[in-house]
């Protein structure tokens, strides 16, 4: 393969999101030699967009606050499926990743006593989001990037080469994981084997690049793009899912997506665009095409105590948090969400198809202005509304895949020797829903438990694994079949795959609707083995879509399959036939696996290993008795007396 750039290192991380740079820094720094690849530009990835902020239990604000109070929203946000131990971790971390950033010369918002800021974010109890107006992301990615820099200066100095310990290959994808003992990475390949590297492409000229690593960590963010309406950028296609199920590594909470209340729903053109839930956190209210403040009328059973019942309670909770309750505009983002569909589904939805989000009327234009400059602009230059004199129309959008990477929670290992994931790729730590500002925090915590993971294992080889030059020219074979043939377009196969996954694997899902949608997959997965993109391998976006099609479609059938199984409705996960919570089904995890080729995807049930005992104790009865069993009640009993 003398055609092929090869590059050794000790640790790949795949990705240059927050989770990505914060694995490898705590690899660079545990001395590794470390590559950052990621598919876009270095420094534009889904954590720059994200706009509200990290959660993290400081008690800045609130002093009440402290981990075991994040331990427990999160749990509940995740309706009790979360990995209890990643969500300890996240709680007790993620205070000091916060703390951390700073040192490495973040500036976060400021209290009137000059501590770092919080603000209100939906589940949370407390105000609890350390941000930075609404370029949280912005911040935290220029910060690790500047953290990068330095660690770079510092090798300049002692190495006389500021690439010699970390360096960034930007534009480039990885379209596949070398394992030994993998006989053909596109064929079928043995059982076993640990990671031995990556191989990808560069964008601009489409020559291959093979890394040499017996580490590689996942940090490839989402998936959103298997959906016409989406939050999520061009590159969320999945990528690192689906390179890990193809590694052999298995996926776990595949039917939870997050449908993020709030996108814009006009100009067609920026249909799915975010509108942070900040607008809400300060005090944005969301009404029907009545005028009426309809969440007041969808508060379920499980948190019927914890909200305001009326508006005028709702409304005095932002100056008084201890006598009053919050207004459930603030409830978790899947109630939200539901509640929109609901309202528009009733014929009282906004001329558009959603519903009306409006700050205007609840705080001076000044100061929605310095809040939410973002947004203002936002809509002032996409849509030409003035978010401070009227109402934005809002609905649903699909915004973050809860499922992802089954983890060792401390370490971040996959289950195939040398693959880690960190970030919105892995799984677990937000059960069923994730809460707003969690997914910052668990870059932080969990990047950095994924770069010490690959680096302690690294450490412990006794010797490198070698890449074989079968399964590179496997995955050469691979990446090359779409230049060599005509046939399918990809954009209609991708357009199709959209179409069906929002249309039947949505919001609110059925039996039928899901098992039509597997079918469709199915006929899609043969389509795009005939998947088409001539014009050569210099910069053609089509062979790079026939590339992440297989990624998606992987996804999607992971995401359907599992959907068709969890007979229950819960957290990112709706079904029309099963409306309520089990219990019974909180016991159980659905793991995804597949074969080397993709051919084949499994789904298998697995037990949800039972909380910790003090982690459990932090809960009272009457409230674990909504979410788990007879029989685990029993256990709690037990266990208190
Ligand atoms: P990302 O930041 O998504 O980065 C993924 C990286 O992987 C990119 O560099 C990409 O180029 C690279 N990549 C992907 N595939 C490949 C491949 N095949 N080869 C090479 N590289 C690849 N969360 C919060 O907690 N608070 C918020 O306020 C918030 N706001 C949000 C606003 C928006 C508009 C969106 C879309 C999300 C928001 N989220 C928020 C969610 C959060 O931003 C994401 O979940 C999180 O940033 C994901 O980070 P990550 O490091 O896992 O991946």
């Amino acid at each position: 393969h003398m055609e092929i750039e090869r590059h050794e290192y000790d640790v790949v991380v795949i990705g240059a999101g927050g989770a990505g740079l914060r694995a490898a820094i705590e690899a660079r720094q545990q001395g590794k030699r470390t590559a950052i690849v990621c598919k876009s530009l270095f420094g534009k990835a889904h954590t720059v967009m994200a706009e509200g902020g990290a959660a993290a239990a400081m008690g800045n604000v609130n002093s009440d606050d402290n981990w075991m109070v994040h331990f427990r929203d999160t749990m509940r946000g995740g309706k009790f499926l979360n990995n209890w131990r990643m969500a300890e971790l996240h709680a007790k971390e993620a205070p000091d990743r916060v703390w951390e950033l700073e040192a490495w010369g973040a500036l976060f918002d400021r209290t009137k006593d000059g501590r770092i800021s919080q603000r209100n974010f939906g589940g949370h109890e407390y105000p609890r989001l350390a941000h930075v107006g609404d370029r949280t992301g912005l911040e935290m990615i220029r910060t690790l990037q500047q953290r990068v820099v330095a660690l770079q200066q510092e090798d300049e100095k002692l190495h006389g080469d500021p690439e010699a310990y970390i360096k960034v290959f930007q534009e480039c994808t990885v379209t596949r994981l070398l394992k030994t003992g993998d006989k053909a990475a596109g064929g079928a390949g043995k059982a076993g084997g640990v990671i031995s590297g990556a191989f990808g492409y560069w964008r601009e000229n489409g020559k291959f690049i093979l890394f040499d690593a017996p580490a590689v960590v996942l940090a490839t963010g989402g998936i959103g793009k298997s959906y016409v309406v989406t939050s999520n950028s061009w590159e969320y296609t999945g990528d690192g899912h689906a390179l890990a199920l193809l590694a052999g590594a298995k996926l776990i909470n595949m039917e939870f997506i997050q449908f993020h209340p709030t996108g814009m729903v006009w100009p067609p053109s920026v249909r799915g665009i975010l509108v942070t839930e900040s607008v809400r956190g300060d005090g944005g209210v969301l009404r029907n095409s009545e005028g009426r403040r309809f969440m007041f009328d969808y508060i379920p059973d499980v948190f019927k105590d914890k909200y305001a019942t009326t508006e005028e309670e709702g409304d005095r909770w932002y100056t008084d948090q201890a006598n009053n309750r919050r207004p459930p505009e603030l409830l978790p983002r899947d109630e939200v969400a539901r509640a929109i569909n609901s309202e528009v589904k009733a014929g009282r939805g906004s001329p558009q198809g959603g519903v009306y989000l409006d700050v205007s009327t609840r705080l001076p234009a000044a100061e929605i202005i310095r809040r939410l400059p973002s947004m203002h602009h936002q809509f002032k230059e996409l849509a030409d509304v003035d978010i401070t004199a009227e109402p934005m129309q809002v609905g649903p959008t699909c915004h973050y895949i809860m499922g992802g990477v089954e983890v060792d929670a401390d370490t971040g290992a996959a289950s195939v020797p040398g693959l880690f994931a960190a970030g919105e790729v892995s799984g677990g730590m937000h059960g069923s829903n994730r809460l707003g500002g969690n997914s910052l925090s668990d870059l932080l915590v969990f990047g950095r438990r994924a770069g010490a993971g690959a680096a302690a294992y690294v450490d412990a080889l006794k010797a490198r694994p070698a890449v074989s030059e079968e399964s590179v020219t496997a995955a050469r074979a691979e990446a090359t079949a779409p230049l060599e043939r005509g046939g399918e377009n990809p954009y209609e196969v991708h357009h199709e795959l959209q179409r069906t996954m929002n249309d039947l694997v949505g919001i609110i899902r059925k039996a039928e609707e899901i098992t039509e949608a597997l079918e469709s997959v199915g006929k899609l997965k043969e389509r795009a083995k005939a998947v088409g993109a001539p014009g050569g391998r210099i910069y053609n976006p089509g062979w790079h879509l026939a590339l992440d099609l297989r990624n998606m479609l992987l996804v999607s059938e992971c995401v359907a399959r599992a959907a068709l199984l969890r007979e229950e409705s819960r957290g990112g996960h709706t079904r029309d036939d099963f409306p309520d919570m089990s219990p019974t089904w909180r016991r159980k995890l659905l793991v995804c696996g597949a074969s080397p080729d993709g051919s084949e995807v499994t789904v298998e049930e697995k037990t949800q290993p039972a909380m910790r005992d003090d982690l459990i104790r932090l809960f009272d009865r009457a409230e674990l008795k909504k979410y788990i069993t007879e029989e685990e009640l029993v256990d709690f009993d037990a266990l208190v007396k």
